[in-house]
């Protein structure tokens, strides 16, 4: 066993130093074994900044992590069905603390069930052998690596691999997971097990996952920075058309896709309110297809959360009359450039650039945001129409609608020339 502490003493710094030492002086308190174990560990012989920290322990989890609550002034987190909490501590720092556990799947992509186990069991559950190393933190054997299925070598070489024949048939998402890190680190998924994920991909077993799990994956997958060469890995494995036979069947996909990226670059300099949600760019993407009812059917077959799937179409009817209004007239008025855009989400936004692909549009968003979207703001409010005159009812909206146009318009400058305006149109 390899000794790491001049590791971990060199690449461990600041707030980690006296977290680490509390962990050690509870273990001892408690006398059970603690281990830091999986991206931590692998992210550390990397090199690699690593903030989220995962704990097992051979005992009781959610103990251990309040009494080290106690110590630091962190929040707690329990799941006692699963026997882990989470504690988070200033600085984004979080740590995962488990009960080491093997796990028994009942059938293939089922959710496993679990007894309590010390940390061999439990790095034999893991997913591949980088994240299957482990360092003890306090007692005999403190500080040394355990690296039961030679991680650190297929670290060094640079392989994603299984640790047993039947890995991706226990749980398909690590089809996904073995495609997040082969991306992230520029690896390779090694030989044998490439072909796992062939016969899995090849026996349906994706599509045993359900539709809460297959979008967790893939979310996580579509939040790394590689997306374009994560997405063209699963359609070089056959995962895409898998998963929907329907999708990037025309290269259109893959224009629109690679165009993401400069739009997500363009989105970030814009003043948006919010900023979009990366991933769910590139999943809009991913199940864009031009029939409605294709679209329909593939959504509905998927069994996506329904609130994914009502973004899901609500993204679409957006995407469609934007283009619409869009392509309508040549030329704009500001008010109706404001009223095509101040209906859109940052999302929309990014899509309607990438999928245009026109000047035309780009002009118009950097118009709306950067001028029209603050041009737009009234200063009568309904208390000055009733001052007015006027009576409250739906004409209301009517004269804010019509303020809202000539102030975006420029036809409009103060409140005085807002009161000539509805004095003007809307008093007799
Ligand atoms: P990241 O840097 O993306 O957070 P990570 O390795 O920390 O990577 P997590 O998803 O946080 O990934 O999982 C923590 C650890 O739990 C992994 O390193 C791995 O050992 C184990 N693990 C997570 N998901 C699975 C899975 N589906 N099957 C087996 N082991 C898993």
């Amino acid at each position: 066993m390899k000794d790491v502490s001049s590791l971990m003493q060199s690449r461990i710094k600041g707030n980690y130093v006296a977290l680490f030492n509390s962990i050690a002086q509870v273990a001892a308190d408690y006398q059970v074994g603690v281990y830091v174990v999986g991206g931590f560990v692998r992210d550390l012989l990397l090199n690699t900044k690593n903030l989220d920290i995962d704990l097992v322990i051979e005992g009781d989890a959610i103990s251990f992590t309040k009494k080290l609550a106690e110590k630091f002034d962190g929040q707690v987190e329990s799941y006692e069905k699963f026997g882990t909490s989470t504690l988070r501590l200033e600085g984004r720092i979080s740590i995962d603390v488990a009960t080491a556990r093997t796990e028994y799947y009942s059938y293939p992509a089922a959710l496993p069930e679990v007894k309590p186990s010390k940390i061999k069991s439990d790095l034999f559950r893991r997913d591949f052998t980088i994240n299957s190393m482990a360092i003890k933190l306090a007692g005999q054997g403190e500080f040394f690596l355990i690296d039961l299925f030679n991680g650190e070598v297929d670290l060094k070489n640079g392989l994603i691999r299984v640790l047993h024949d039947r890995s991706f048939v226990d749980d398909p998402c690590r089809i996904f997971r073995a495609i997040r890190f082969e991306q992230r680190f520029d690896f390779c998924i090694e030989d044998k097990t490439k072909k796992f994920i062939n016969k899995a991909v090849e026996s349906s077993l994706i599509a045993q996952l359900s539709g809460d799990r297959l979008i967790n994956e893939i979310k996580i997958l579509l939040n790394e920075s590689s997306q374009v060469k994560c997405v063209d890995r699963m359609r070089e494995l056959s995962i895409l058309q898998t998963i929907a036979p329907e999708i990037f069947v025309d290269d259109f996909h893959w224009i629109v896709m690679e165009k993401l990226e400069s739009a997500l670059v363009w989105a970030d300099m814009l003043l948006m309110p919010k900023k979009p949600e990366v991933w769910f760019v590139y999943f809009y993407t991913l199940f864009m297809v031009t029939k409605d009812e294709v679209f329909k059917g593939m959504m509905e077959r998927l069994h996506f959360p329904r609130n994914i799937y009502s973004r899901m179409c609500s993204e679409r009817e957006c995407l469609t009359s934007a283009k619409q209004d869009l392509n309508k007239k040549k030329e704009l008025k500001p008010s109706e450039v404001y009223d095509i855009f101040s209906k859109q989400s940052s999302e929309t936004v990014v899509l309607l650039l990438a999928i245009c692909s026109s000047e035309r549009v780009k002009k118009y968003a950097e118009l709306y945001f950067e001028k029209y979207s603050m041009s737009a703001k009234i200063e009568l409010n309904g208390d000055d129409l009733i001052g007015m005159g006027i009576k409250p009812g739906p004409i209301f909206n009517d004269i804010l609608k019509a303020l809202c146009d000539a102030r975006v318009n420029g036809q409009v400058k103060s409140r005085e020339e807002e009161i000539i305006l509805v004095r003007s149109r809307f008093v007799k």
